[in-house]
């Protein structure tokens, strides 16, 4: 996938003109809304949860370095081992190392955003190593050479109709008459295919959603199932992590699991909450003989102490692109890089640079609804702020919007100017466009698709006078 100005355009028209796509993306609109609205509501300490898991995840990040170590000592204890490292290719190397260690052709992998985020699939097909995706959504798209549209629905962009498709071209050796037009023989069929491949696997990789430094725990949530066996059959584990994920004790850990599976999915709590730490110990009936841990850094530990280290709070809900107007016109493909929605357009930039990724920021109407929703309270909207003063202080913004804000500032710092402009405009605007504007000059992108609304004649300033003198002229 290409981040960049052009590409995103280009995308963001493609998609928003392929109806199935739109059809696809309506479940988002429809599910997750309802769904987490119903589960806040019914919980009436939801509020307050939010902001303890706000402040659980600002203390840890205020004493990150103390936190990683005493992780790492109990992973150690626990028998499993750290990799530190600061880059993706150190992640990349230390998993193929392991993996090369342990003999392995073929590796299981729970779904991992930072398996996405080093693009170890890609790496391991290189050398020799075949990932087999073990989560239903991860699975679809593997096959069909795609990467996650979303980052709790990597499939959320498909259709029943495509994948059933998908599932006739791939799984040869079934029955080609078998009934595979319901959800539950989706399912079922991808759970008979991937069933072998857990046995013969090797090495398991899974990700993280929390690492707990009390006691060198990782922590996965699922609602399948996969991910207990991806990490318990093969005799190698690999947890991928990005050091973020730390929290300090258990009780940390279940105070922002409420808040989690509510924002992502509306479920209490997700069907499967999994804890490892360390390898099989001697009275354990099975789990892997070894254990480890990829700790990646990948240009985070330069968000701390910045304007951007509330992004590091992210628990990767999804909640934010769930009621992002933008996400549910374009989707997750067009955002051109691994994270999309607007904590996408706030951590891209800090992961691969502003002149990568200056326009994601801009992708967004700052209707607030992410910061609203998310269970962290991350400032999003606050953060594209600082990423589009950033971009226009770096003369990295097109020229029109560098000469349109110009213009603006010039009236903004002259106010008596600007009242006497915008009174004279809002009369002339309004007899120009009779209630609409259809079509702008020079600045056609926004009526392409929509109306404009007219000025209705006064300037809000003039309506509040009026107002304050008692009149509704
Ligand atoms: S920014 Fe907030 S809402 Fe978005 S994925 Fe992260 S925690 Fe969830």
């Amino acid at each position: 996938m290409e981040s960049s100005a052009r590409a995103f355009k280009e995308n963001a028209r493609a998609a928003v003109a392929d109806p199935q796509l739109k059809r696809a993306l309506s479940h988002v609109k429809e599910g997750f809304i309802g769904k987490r609205a119903k589960a806040a509501a019914k919980l009436p300490e939801f509020e307050v949860l939010r902001d303890a898991a706000r402040d659980i995840k600002n203390h840890t990040l205020d004493h990150l370095d103390l936190y990683l170590e005493h992780y790492e000592r109990k992973v150690t204890e626990a028998g499993g081992q750290v990799h530190w490292c600061p880059t993706a290719e150190d992640a990349r190397r230390a998993v193929l190392e392991i993996c090369r260690a342990a003999g392995a052709r073929t590796v299981t992998k729970g779904k991992s955003m930072i398996a996405e985020e080093i693009a170890l699939n890609d790496h391991l097909e290189a050398n020799g190593i075949t990932p087999v995706e073990t989560d239903l959504g991860e699975y679809i798209i593997q096959l069909r050479g795609e990467t996650p549209s979303h980052i709790i629905a990597p499939a959320v962009h498909l259709t029943k109709d495509l994948i059933e498709a998908d599932f006739r071209a791939h799984h040869t050796a079934l029955p080609p008459e078998r009934p595979l037009s319901e959800p539950r023989q989706l399912v079922n069929e991808a759970r008979e295919v991937l069933r072998d491949k857990y046995l013969a696997a090797d090495v398991g990789i899974t990700g993280a959603n929390f690492l707990v430094a009390e006691t060198g725990t990782s922590v996965i949530v699922t609602n399948e199932g996969n991910g207990d066996l991806t990490q318990v059959l093969p005799r190698v584990h690999i947890v991928v992590a990005s050091l973020e994920k730390i929290v300090p004790t258990l009780e940390d850990v279940s105070t922002i699991l409420r808040v989690l599976a509510r924002s992502a999915t509306g479920q209490e709590c997700s069907t499967y909450t999994t804890f490892s730490t360390g390898p099989k110990r001697a009275e354990d009936p099975d789990g892997p003989d070894q254990y480890h841990v990829i700790l990646l850094d990948n240009g985070r530990s330069s968000m701390l102490g910045g304007e951007f280290q509330d992004m590091l709070r992210c628990i990767r809900c999804g909640a934010c692109m769930n009621h992002c107007p933008v996400y549910h016109a374009i989707g997750g493909h067009a955002y051109g890089w691994v994270y999309p929605g607007p904590m996408g357009a706030v951590l891209t930039p800090s992961l691969i640079g502003i002149e990568e990724a200056g326009h994601l920021p801009s992708a967004s109407t700052f209707c607030g609804r992410c910061e609203s929703v998310c269970p962290m309270r991350i400032p999003l909207p606050k953060m594209m702020r600082h990423w589009r003063e950033r971009e226009f202080e770096r003369h990295l913004s097109p020229t029109g919007a560098r000469a349109g804000l110009a213009l603006w500032a010039f009236f903004a710092k002259r106010p008596a100017l600007y009242h006497f402009v915008t009174g004279m405009a809002a009369p002339v605007l309004a007899a120009l466009g009779r209630g609409r504007f259809r079509r702008l000059p020079l600045a056609g992108g926004w009526t392409a698709h929509r109306d404009m609304p007219a000025p209705e004649g006064r300037t809000f300033r003039q309506l509040w006078a009026g107002h304050r003198q008692g009149g509704s002229r």
